[in-house]
């Protein structure tokens, strides 16, 4: 064969033109996932108090920093129901849903890694944590430094000309200057519990700050909602095995058995707090843990949870993610005589976010029935009927699961 070079520099030129779509100065480095980005995209909008309506936006030109991504699904949230019936944040008019995930349908030509370094490109399954808003306590590998209570997370913003900014929608722009962690070896379903899983790391990060908490411990989780029961899961692919849910719903505490728990107490069968203290004991063959996770938001919980514990044990409260209200104790009996070590737990920090990928792997091979957790899923065009059932408190984690 013999192609003479003014052929070999047109054949060249062809395939450049059509790896560049044509054009010679494409502001993106990675191609367009096969063209069938749409001009447009879906989001639910919460207009007003229990009322999220279809609205369509074009979607914008990407920065360079920018990521467009598809939408594939998105966790409703115990804070997207206060929202959805109180809005305590004022956010109204606002794209909710922060527990999302999706697929990267295109990149600005600066995007080439993850927060913790992974490669990135076209096609790769992502979630989003935090918005960075150059705060130094707030880093990746820090544990000591911040969590990231408080600060800027899509599906929790103002709304704006953007509108993109919430996962209740079918595609999301992430902006440059936000974490984004590159999760495509976790199935869907794992990638929609990945933010409630990253609020037990931390939690048990912080509960392994009190010394107490050992492979041997004998541990009381108290609340039987999702996140005592990833709280559960937590802790069993830890190896800590000797575990007592407490609940006053049987389907969930026979789920907690399934998650690693290995007895439980249904406090509805018990008057007064003696008795259920006395049934926590009976539980683990006659003692009082050694560790206790406080996993609801009821102050008269918060109140019982000490005595569950033996002398010198340790507490995590973690349940209070909203003002839920004051709670009673008697400092003398609950704290100083017992000298019980007691830990807070708020969110988590990116190292926590980071950490969960694996958890969640963990547990997957040992067979821990997580990702049955998600009970129910709704369309786009279902939002309303979506938070109506977190509302009604029915099954544990709802989820938007994209067509
Ligand atoms: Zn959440």
């Amino acid at each position: 064969m013999n192609i003479n070079e003014n052929e070999i520099a047109k054949l060249v030129s062809q395939v450049l033109q059509e790896m560049t779509g044509g054009s010679s100065a494409s502001s993106y480095s990675a191609p367009s996932a096969g063209g069938a980005i749409p001009k447009t995209a879906k989001v639910a909008m919460m207009t007003k108090l229990k009322h999220f309506e279809i609205q369509e936006y074009p979607i914008p030109e990407l920065g360079d920093d920018d990521i467009l991504v598809k939408v594939e699904g998105c966790g409703v949230c115990g804070t997207d129901a206060h929202e959805y019936k109180n809005d305590p944040f004022s956010l109204i008019p606002v794209v909710l849903g922060h527990e999302g995930t999706g697929e990267i349908v295109k990149m600005g030509k600066n995007v080439s890694k993850d927060s913790a370094g992974k490669p990135l490109k076209v096609g790769d399954k992502v979630v989003t944590c935090m918005i960075f808003k150059d705060n130094p306590d707030i880093t990746m590998f820090d544990l000591n430094k911040q969590n990231v209570g408080g600060a800027d997370v899509y599906g929790l913003l103002p709304d704006d000309d953007v509108h993109l900014n919430g996962w209740y929608s079918d595609y999301i722009l992430i902006r440059g200057g936000s974490t984004v962690f590159n999760v495509s070896d976790l199935d869907l379903d794992s990638r929609i519990l990945i933010e409630p899983c990253a609020v037990l790391v931390h939690a048990v990060e912080r509960a392994k700050l009190t010394n107490i908490l050992r492979f041997n411990s004998r541990v009381v989780v108290q609340g039987c909602g999702p996140i005592g029961l990833i709280c559960i899961a937590v802790l069993r692919t830890m190896g800590i095995e000797n575990i007592v849910a407490v609940d006053g719903n049987e389907q969930r505490l026979a789920f907690a058995k399934r998650m690693g728990a290995d007895n439980t107490v249904n406090f509805m069968n018990h008057k007064g707090i003696d008795a259920l203290s006395e049934a926590v004991k009976a539980a683990f063959g006659g003692y009082y843990a050694d560790f206790a996770f406080q996993c609801t938001g009821s102050p008269v919980a918060h109140s019982n949870i000490y005595h569950f514990i033996r002398n010198g044990g340790g507490l995590c409260e973690l349940g209070f993610f909203i003002n839920g209200g004051d709670a009673t104790i008697n400092p003398h009996f609950d704290l100083c005589s017992k000298e019980i070590t007691l830990v807070g737990s708020w969110v988590y920090t990116l190292r926590d976010y980071a950490t969960t990928f694996d958890f969640l792997k963990r547990a997957n091979a040992i067979g821990l029935p997580i990702k049955e957790l998600i009970t129910h899923r709704f369309k786009l065009e279902e939002m309303n009927e979506a938070l109506e059932t977190n509302l009604a408190q029915k099954g544990l984690k709802i989820a938007y699961i994209a067509p």
